[in-house]
């Protein structure tokens, strides 16, 4: 599998409904935010995770900088540990898993029929290292990062519905500026 742009490896449709339209990270140089179109690399559906392994292009500082993380069926966004050239060398030695087509073809198929209210994209926000608590298996950062400036924790939405200006995390913990 050659490194492709990220959006082709898009959208995603995991086995409980959840579909990842987008994927968006801000740069690490500049803190624009980049979008799967801005990223080359590999996508695979592995046991009902989406990893990402690629290498990020900013158009707006124009460096570059790898990105690796697993995306899971609650859009929450776990960093992977081992450098990007490594992970996507191990996804792209990975044959096709049972399933992986299926999700992409019924992905393609759902979102041609729903189109509004579309889902938050998973975003993988700079995240407080302190916790105002936590919610399942997941401390709950105190503050994210959005365009270099520090958004508090409002509430937590299990199913993800976030209002205009608002911004989800995890899948599930909703930041809002403040007024
Ligand atoms: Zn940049």
């Amino acid at each position: 599998m050659q490194a492709s742009r990220l959006d082709s490896f898009l959208p995603v449709r995991f086995r409980n409904g959840t579909v990842i339209k987008q994927f968006s990270k801000p740069c690490v140089h500049c803190g624009a935010m980049l979008h799967a179109r801005h990223m080359h690399g590999v996508a695979r559906l592995i046991d009902d995770r989406l990893a990402l392994a690629a290498t990020a292009d900013c158009p707006e500082c124009h460096r570059r900088f790898g990105v690796a993380c697993v995306i899971d069926h609650d859009k929450r966004v776990r960093r992977v540990t081992v450098p990007a050239w490594l992970f996507s060398g191990y996804l792209r030695l990975l044959p096709e898993q049972p399933g992986e087509k299926a999700a992409r073809d019924m992905a393609l198929q759902t979102v041609r029929e729903e189109s509004p209210p579309t889902p938050a994209p998973a975003v993988d926000y700079p995240r407080a290292d302190t916790y105002v608590g936590r919610y399942r298996d997941l401390p709950i950062p105190a503050y994210i990062v959005v365009d270099g400036r520090q958004v508090p924790f409002d509430r937590v939405e299990p199913q993800g519905r976030i209002g205009q200006g608002e911004f989800l995390l995890d899948g599930c913990f909703v930041y809002k500026p403040a007024p």
